[in-house]
């Protein structure tokens, strides 16, 4: 394991098609860089067409054989249970390559490696639990037998705040439902991900059964629109979501669109200011703020804004920005220089409305893409309405509970939301009202309340809810078969 940024060497990118290892043919001519110094890492790469087409043709010849679909439960299981075990191997090095090319602090891309290992045993048991079948009683005392039945091929489109973990997740569940399934990784940050695949081959998965392409969305897009694909689950922002959907309802091919958020975290005048500026400062810290369940909008009592928001600043100038490689540092760079300029615009917009920007977290002396923490006071919620992937917030106050529930409703996004308060009762009171998938009272890790609750979206968060069962169940169609008769006619 790495302890800094220069320590790190990224590997070869490889496609992975038909159980091989192949290097991609395009040159994208856009750079990774490192986030800690902003020098050039490695250069973007993408499938060529042909390496798209074949990986295509083997997802469906071995979706028509019925290699994979038809392995007994057992098999799978044990096959799954195999990939986490090698991934847990590859855990250290994957946590490296995370935090270098995206400038999430290892301390939590160490952490995420308990998806990234531990989401092929958690699938795995859900088979053995009997998740994929079902009986319901029948006419005539026979029973409706009710089959959940992969799709066909399978396509999982990742971001890059989290790839590795999301990637796991959504590849591990796609494979428990007995779909062929292939992974295109972001673009900016793909090493974790073809650290999956050398997992996924080291464990023996059959050829075909699994595949890796990379590229950017133009590799997406056709990979999407191509017939034989028959679901896909796509983690990315509006703009990408939005194609998607209306590129898979032409076929009425199932898109589970997990989307970006514009997240409200509710201050009651109540909340204990440490606690609840302990929740602020990591909601806008955590995969340095560039997370969709990241701080939005910070709405205040009026009564308590001022001093809460100072309790705040105090709390964000003990952060220790730094290396992200580095297990010193709380918080890390900004992913690219091309993506520190478009936070750094989309903040000038709320300035040239009239916002203040406050921040207090010292930067270090290293270069690279680091931007602290910064809450800007005083624009309309007529003018923060939508998604800043950064650490960003927007301060709004209320008098009202209802006005607080206002506020929080009043995006077009609905993925999370946060309440603190001491009077529990009253903040689940006003958690309940908030549009969204998951509330949370007091409370703000990266940690779903359990790991069984499906996480929806709502509005432009999304939609086709993801979840431990609910992914998994994503990727299957019902099919329900049971005996009617005798018939009698007349
Ligand atoms: P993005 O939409 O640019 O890209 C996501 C992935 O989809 C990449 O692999 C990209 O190459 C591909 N892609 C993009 N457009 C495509 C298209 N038209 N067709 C096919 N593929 C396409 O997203 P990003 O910038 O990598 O990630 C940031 C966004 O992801 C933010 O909006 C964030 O909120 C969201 N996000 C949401 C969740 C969630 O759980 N809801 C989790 C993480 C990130």
């Amino acid at each position: 394991m790495a302890n800094t940024s220069s320590e790190v060497q990224l590997k070869p990118l490889m496609d992975y098609i038909d159980g091989e290892f192949r290097r991609p043919e395009i040159h994208r001519g856009i750079w990774l860089e490192n986030p800690n110094t902003g020098e050039r890492a490695q250069e973007q790469l993408a499938a060529s067409d042909d390496s798209i087409g074949r990986a295509i043709a083997v997802a469906d010849q071995v979706h028509q054989a019925g290699t994979w679909a038809n392995t007994s439960i057992e098999e799978r299981a044990q096959m799954l249970e195999a990939v986490g075990a090698e991934l847990q191997k590859l855990n250290p090095d994957i946590a490296d390559y995370e935090s270098y090319t995206t400038g999430v602090v290892k301390r939590m891309t160490g952490m995420l490696g308990f998806i990234v290992a531990g989401a092929w045993g958690l699938a795995a048991n859900m088979l053995r639990n009997g998740a994929l079948y079902r009986e319901l009683p029948g006419p005539n005392n026979h029973t409706a037998e009710i089959h959940s039945k992969p799709w066909g091929p399978a396509l999982c489109l990742v971001p890059w705040n989290a790839p590795a973990a999301l990637a796991a997740h959504k590849v591990s569940n796609a494979l428990a439902a007995g779909c062929p399934t292939i992974l295109k990784p972001t673009e900016w940050a793909p090493n974790g991900c073809n650290a999956l695949a050398e997992a996924i081959h080291r464990a023996g998965l059959p050829k075909g059964v699994f595949q890796l392409v990379h590229g950017g969305p133009d590799v997406g897009a056709k990979l999407v629109g191509d017939t034989r694909i028959r679901a896909v689950s796509f983690t990315g922002g509006l703009q990408g979501g939005r194609a998607i959907a209306a590129e898979c309802a032409r076929d009425f091919k199932p898109a589970q669109l997990e989307l970006g958020g514009n997240n409200p975290v509710v201050i009651m005048e109540d909340a204990d200011f440490d606690e609840a500026a302990q929740g602020v400062a990591m909601l806008m810290t955590q995969l340095n703020g560039q997370w969709c369940r990241a701080l939005g909008r910070l709405i205040v009592h009026e009564n308590i804004a001022d001093k809460f928001v100072d309790h705040v600043f105090g709390v964000l100038s003990q952060v220790k920005l730094g290396d992200s490689v580095s297990m010193a540092s709380d918080m890390g760079p900004m992913i690219h220089s091309g993506h520190l300029a478009k936070i750094k615009g989309q903040m000038q917009a709320w300035l040239d409305k009239g916002g203040v920007a406050r921040s207090s977290t010292p930067l270090p002396d290293l270069g690279g893409n680091f931007f602290a923490p910064t809450l800007v006071l005083g624009c309309s919620p007529a003018d923060t309405q939508h998604e800043i992937f950064g650490p960003i917030g927007a301060v709004h106050t209320y008098k009202t509970d209802a006005e607080a529930v206002a506020l929080a409703n009043g995006t077009p996004y609905g993925l999370e939301g946060y309440v603190f308060g001491k009077d529990e009762d009253r903040a689940m009171k006003v958690g309940r009202q908030i549009r969204c998938g998951e509330v949370k009272i007091n409370g703000g890790t990266v940690i779903s309340l359990n790991l069984m609750a499906p996480r929806p979206s709502w509005g432009w968060s999304g939609f086709a809810e993801e979840g431990t069962l609910e992914t998994l169940k994503f990727f299957c169609g019902t099919r329900v078969v049971g005996i009617e008769g005798p018939m009698k006619f007349g």
